[in-house]
This record gives C-alpha cells, structure tokens and sequence, in this order.
C-alpha cells in the first residue's frame, strides 16, 4: 500500500535544497505547530510565540535576496506554505503577510534605507509586520481607497480605515496604502507606535480562528517624507505583492488538502459499516479517488507555477488559476473528507472542520473566487467584466 505522498511523490522532481527545506518545515509543523493548534484554535489565539522559531528556522521572505534572508527558490518556499498549510491554514497565512506582503513590499518598493532598517529584522521575526490594503466598505475593488496621506510640510499624515490587516495588533511596523492628494496608491512604512495608529482584533471569526486579523484606525497619523515608498506608485503596486502572496496560497492550500485525505483515508480502512471496512466499498473507494485526483493536480499545477517563477515568467493570469483551482479543490476534498468521517468528522478529533473552516477565508482573501475568474475571463477574451 503507497502513502498519499508516495503514489505520484514529487520529491523526484524537486532539488535536494528544496526537498530539505520541506522536510525541515514538515518537522517544524508537526512537533511545535500541531501539538498545540486545537486548542489555539478554540482559544482565537494566534501562537505568536512560535514567531521567533519561524524566523530562526529562516521561513520568513525565504526567496528573497540579501538583508539576511535566505534567497531560497520559490519552490522550496511553496513546500514550506503546504508543511505549515497542512496542519492549520492561519499560521502559513502569518507566514504570507509577513514575508510575501509586508516584507515583499518593502522589498520591491523601499529605500535602501527602508530595508536596511526593516528586512533583516522582520527575517529573523524579531519585527513583525502587516500590509493594510483593504477597507471596512470593500476589498475586491481597491480603487475605492478612501484612506488618504496629504503632505503638511515635512510630514506625510494619514487618516482613514483598514479592515481584515492580519497581524497589526502585534506588529511594529507595516505598509500602509493610501490615496496622496492627487489620487495616486502610494504605500507608507508605519510603526505602529506612531501616535494615531490604533489597531483592534476582530475577535468574532468562525474561520482562521488561530490567527490574527484586526482592523485599523489612523487618525492624524504624521510620519516623516521618507516613511513613502518610492518605488510603489499606484495600484499595480500593492497588486504585485498580492501576487506572491497568491502563488504561495496556491501551494498552501495543498497542505490542507493532504491533511484531509490522509484523515479519510485512515478512517476509511479502520471504520467499519454493514460488516466490512468503509474503505472497501466502492463508492467510498471512488471518492478517495477523485479527492487524491484533485490533489495531485493540485499539486502538480503548484509545482509549474513555482517553476514559471523560478524563471521570472509567471503571469498574473496563471498565478489565478493556480489560487482559484487549487483553493476550490481543497475546499472540497476537505467537505468530502468531513462526511466521509461521518459523525465524528465535524469535532476537533480530525483537523478536517478546521481546515473546512479555514479555507472558506482562504477563498475570500487574495482575491475571491469571482476576481480570478474574472482574471482569467479577461485573458481568454481580451475584455475586462470587472
Ligand atoms: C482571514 C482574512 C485575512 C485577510 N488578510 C488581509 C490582510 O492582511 N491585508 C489586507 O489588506 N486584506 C486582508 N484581507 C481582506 C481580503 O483581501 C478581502 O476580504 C477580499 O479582498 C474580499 O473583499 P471583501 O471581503 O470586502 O468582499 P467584497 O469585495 O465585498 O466581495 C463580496 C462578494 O462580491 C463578489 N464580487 C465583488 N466584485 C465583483 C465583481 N466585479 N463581479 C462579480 N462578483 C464580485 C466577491 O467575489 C464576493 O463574493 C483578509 C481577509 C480575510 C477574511
């Protein structure tokens, strides 16, 4: 009998250096995230004390280059997004904001100044950082910014309202995105001991409960001219970070799908129903199989994107069908998980309710379903339906 991992294994195809990153985060996942990730989850407790062991163990911005960080490949980055996807999809999505938005944005758009200052520390989780784009009256649609910074001599001063920013309660420093006066997406480096920076928990999630989002309120907030980020100047900026977060989704997502299909898998050769094992039966045989179909695909279509990265050729168009499939199949390999657990399948005996749970947020953040389709929609056609 083959594990699910070893039936299509694709250790083969991956280097040495990326199989050991994977194996290292595998470990890291499974002694110190998943012994106590039920009763954080149950608790609405992101376990930021494990923070400083992700930045030691160099997970942070990986693929990035100098300031510390490991410039590692962008596949042995998704590796690490599905170890830590695997046990609970709120720590790999910490992993994302920090390393992929917040650190990635400093890194495309800072100063010199700006990264020395910031990135090494955030590497090492000493700092930790968020990225707030979305407002309380929509995400999909960005362009309806309504946070604004306006010059006031030697100060840029921001005011306006952020919503779902993973990570602000507990960070010191973040981007800020906001509209200068004549209407261009600027973003801003904001500590967030800077008066006028207040930040909440959203306390009240059914999903993504062993995590951390907060909303944000700026009021006033006055930071010096170089707190800018030169290089980012309208949306497309704050789009471009989106995306590395969306590639490292679409490997996550995997993480959670595997963790689900080895629940049911397991159950199905020890659960017994009219005289015989579950697992022998034909229908739930099928099942098994289209769920591990979808897994490998899944899978596969991951390692393709991480390779068209690797070569600077991925595309916006393709990073969307990577977030919309592979999202979408894991939600339902998790449902069919869920009821081939019967019962017992919705208590937090199997991880399977909490991944189901968790990657309903997975669907909505990084664009929901419907923006990918419509990014997609707009590369076969030539039209935008936005
Ligand atoms: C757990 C979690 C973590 C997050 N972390 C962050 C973060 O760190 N930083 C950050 O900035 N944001 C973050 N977000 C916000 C996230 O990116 C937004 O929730 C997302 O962009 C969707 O925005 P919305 O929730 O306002 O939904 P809406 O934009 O209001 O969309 C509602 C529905 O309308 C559909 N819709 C919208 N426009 C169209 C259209 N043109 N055609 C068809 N259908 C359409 C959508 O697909 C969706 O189904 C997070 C969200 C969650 C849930």
């Amino acid at each position: 009998m083959t594990t699910i991992d070893q039936l299509f294994d694709i250790a083969d195809h991956v280097s040495a250096e990326e199989r050991e990153w994977q194996l290292k985060a595998r470990e890291f996942a499974q002694t110190r995230i998943a012994p106590i990730i039920d009763q954080a989850f149950e608790d609405r407790r992101l376990p930021v004390e494990l923070l400083p062991e992700v930045g030691e163990f160099g997970a942070f911005g990986m693929y990035l280059h100098g300031y510390g960080l490991r410039g590692a490949s962008s596949v042995a980055y998704g590796l690490v997004a599905l170890e830590f996807e695997a046990v609970d999809s709120g720590f790999r999505t910490a992993l994302s904001v920090q390393g992929s938005l917040a650190m990635g944005a400093i890194y495309k758009f800072g100063s010199e100044e700006q990264k020395q200052r910031w990135l090494p520390a955030m590497g090492r989780g000493e700092a930790v950082g968020f990225f707030g784009l979305t407002e309380p009256q929509g995400g999909s649609d960005p362009s309806t910014m309504l946070t604004t910074a306006r010059r006031e001599g030697d100060a840029w001063v921001l005011n306006g309202k952020k919503r779902w920013i993973g990570l602000a309660t507990i960070a010191q420093v973040g981007v800020i995105w906001a509209k200068d006066e004549e209407g261009v997406v600027r973003g801003f480096v904001v500590p967030t001991d800077t008066p006028g920076f207040q930040a909440t928990a959203i306390e009240n999630k059914l999903s993504m409960r062993a995590s951390l989002q907060t909303e944000i309120e700026l009021t006033d907030v006055r930071l010096p001219l170089d707190a800018i980020l030169p290089e980012a100047k309208g949306l497309s900026a704050p789009f471009k970070c989106l995306n590395e977060a969306r590639y490292g989704i679409a490997w996550g997502v995997m993480g959670a799908a595997r963790s689900c299909l080895e629940a049911a898998v397991a159950r199905s050769q020890s659960r017994e129903s009219f005289g015989s094992p579950i697992g022998g039966k034909q229908i739930i045989q099928a099942q098994l199989a289209d769920m591990f179909l979808e897994y490998q695909k899944g899978l596969l279509l991951a390692l393709h994107l991480g390779r068209l990265k690797d070569a600077g050729k991925l595309t916006y168009g393709q990073i969307s069908v990577g977030k919309l499939n592979n999202v979408r199949e894991a939600i339902g390999i998790a449902s069919n998980a869920r009821s081939i657990l019967g019962g017992d399948g919705i208590t937090s005996d199997f991880p399977v309710m909490r991944h189901m749970a968790n990657l309903e947020s997975v669907r909505t953040y990084e664009g929901t379903d419907e923006v990918h389709q419509l990014v997609i929609g707009r590369e076969l056609t030539g039209l935008a339906a936005f």
